[in-house]
C-alpha cells in the first residue's frame, strides 16, 4: 500500500475544488493569440476562489498572475511557470448616491465595455469616452485606462484588492489608488493586489465632453454642436472602428507603447527640429508627446513590418501581428521601434503592455 502524506491530498482536494488545470496554453487567452502554456492555471468567481488559489501558489512556492480579458499582455513563448488566475468575479450594481451620482459596483470579472453601455444607457456621466476598451472591470485601474481626453481615474470611488502579502482583503479610496498617467499601485506594486470589485461614481447630470480632436472632427462633420451622452459614446466607438484594428481578427494588444511625458526643455529642441510636433502640457509642467505621431513622422515607421510584426497602417502607435507571430518577434519588433525613437529624439520609450513571463 502507498501512503499518500496529508499535505498532498490537501492540495489535490484544492486543486479539484477549485478545477487546477496544469499547461494549459494562453494564447487563446490573450488578444496578441501569443504565448506558451501556463504550468497552472484556473478561472476565480469569487472572492474565496481567489484566496485558494493564491494559497496554492504559495505552498507551491510559484509566482501568480491574474488575468483579465488577456488585451494588454504578451505572453512569453515559454508560458508561465506558475499559476494564471483568471478573474470572472461577476456582479453589476447600480447604487444611488444623492441627488448627484450613482455608486456602480462591479465585479472585477464584468466587460468593462458592458459596464459603459449600461452607464451610458442609464444616462450616466463619466465613462462615455472610454466606450469599446477592450478587458475587464478588474483591470481597469491597473493601467489607469484612458481615451479620448479621459482617464478612468476619474470615475472610480473604491477598488477593493487582495493583498496576497497580508492575504487580507482591502479597500483603497481614489487618491490611495496613487493614479497617474497608464498606472496605479497596483501596476507599481506588480503582483501584490488582486482586484475583486471596483466601484465607479457617475454624475447623474453633465455634458458629454466632445473636446478631443477626432471628436471635434467628427462632430464637425456631422454638423452636431452640443453632442449628447449616447452620441458621444456612438463617436468614440466609430472613431475607434475607424482607426484601431479589430482584436478579434488581428493579433494585437491596441496602444504597444505609452506616449512620452518629457521636460519642456527637451520639448522645445525637438520643436526646433520638427517644428509641426504636437505636445501637450501636462499639470506637472511635462509635455506629452504622441508617440504614433513621432513612429510616423520622424521615424517613418507607420506600417513598418519586420517578419510576422507591424506597426499599424492607420495608428503607428498600435503594434499587430500576423497568426504564427512569437512573443520573441513581437519584442524584437518593440526593441527596434525603441532603438529608433530614441536615435531620433534621446526618448526612451516604455511599453504599455504588460509582460507575462514566469
Ligand atoms: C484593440 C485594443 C485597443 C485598446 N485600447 C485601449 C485604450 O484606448 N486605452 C487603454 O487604456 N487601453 C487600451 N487597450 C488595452 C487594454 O484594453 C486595457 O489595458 C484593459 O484594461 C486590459 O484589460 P484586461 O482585462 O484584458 O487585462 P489583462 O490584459 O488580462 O491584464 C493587464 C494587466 O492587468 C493585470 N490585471 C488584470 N486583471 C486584474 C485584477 N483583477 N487584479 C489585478 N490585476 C489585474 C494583469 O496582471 C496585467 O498586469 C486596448 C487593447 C486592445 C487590444
Amino acid at each position: 500500500m502507498t501512503y499518500i502524506p496529508i499535505q498532498s491530498l490537501d492540495r489535490l482536494r484544492l486543486s479539484i475544488k477549485m478545477n487546477i488545470q496544469e499547461y494549459v496554453p494562453l494564447a487563446k487567452y490573450t488578444t496578441f493569440k501569443i504565448g506558451g502554456p501556463a504550468r497552472y492555471f484556473c478561472a476565480a468567481k469569487s472572492e474565496d476562489d481567489i484566496l485558494e488559489a493564491v494559497r496554492f501558489a504559495k505552498e507551491k512556492k510559484i509566482p501568480v498572475m491574474v488575468i483579465g480579458g488577456g488585451s494588454n499582455l504578451l505572453v512569453s513563448d515559454a508560458g508561465f511557470n506558475g499559476l494564471i488566475i483568471r478573474c470572472g468575479i461577476k456582479g453589476i450594481e447600480f447604487k444611488d448616491a444623492g441627488k448627484r451620482s450613482v455608486l456602480i459596483e462591479a465585479g472585477a470579472g464584468e466587460d468593462w465595455e458592458d459596464l459603459v453601455a449600461q452607464a451610458v444607457e442609464r444616462g450616466l456621466y463619466g465613462v462615455e469616452n472610454l466606450s469599446a476598451i477592450p478587458g475587464t472591470v478588474g483591470a481597469s485601474p491597473v493601467q489607469n485606462i484612458g481615451a479620448y481626453g479621459f482617464d478612468v481615474s476619474g470615475s472610480i470611488d473604491m477598488v477593493r484588492a487582495l493583498d496576497t502579502k497580508t492575504m487580507k482583503f482591502v479597500k483603497f479610496s481614489n487618491s490611495e489608488c496613487n493614479f497617474s498617467y497608464r498606472n496605479s499601485r497596483f501596476k507599481h506594486e506588480k503582483g501584490r493586489y488582486i482586484v475583486s470589485k471596483v466601484t465607479y461614481r457617475l454624475a447623474k447630470e453633465g455634458k458629454a465632453d466632445a473636446s478631443y480632436k477626432d471628436l471635434v472632427e467628427y462632430f464637425g462633420k456631422r454638423k452636431i454642436a452640443d453632442p449628447t451622452l449616447k452620441q458621444v459614446r456612438q463617436a468614440v466607438i466609430e472613431v475607434r472602428k475607424a482607426k484601431l484594428p479589430d482584436w478579434r481578427s488581428w493579433g494585437t494588444a491596441g496602444s504597444f507603447f505609452k506616449n512620452p511625458l518629457i521636460d519642456a526643455e527637451h520639448f522645445k529642441r525637438l520643436k526646433r527640429e520638427y517644428p509641426e510636433i504636437p505636445g501637450f502640457p501636462e499639470a506637472d509642467g511635462r509635455i506629452k508627446v504622441p508617440l504614433g505621431w513621432i513612429i510616423d513622422k520622424v521615424c517613418n515607421s507607420k506600417g513598418l513590418t519586420i517578419g510576422n510584426v507591424s506597426t499599424y497602417e492607420k495608428q503607428a502607435l498600435v503594434v499587430v501581428a500576423k497568426p504564427g507571430a512569437t512573443a520573441t518577434e513581437v519584442i524584437g519588433f518593440a526593441n527596434e521601434i525603441m532603438r529608433r525613437v530614441k536615435e531620433k529624439t534621446g526618448i526612451q520609450v516604455e511599453a504599455e503592455v504588460e509582460w507575462a513571463v514566469a
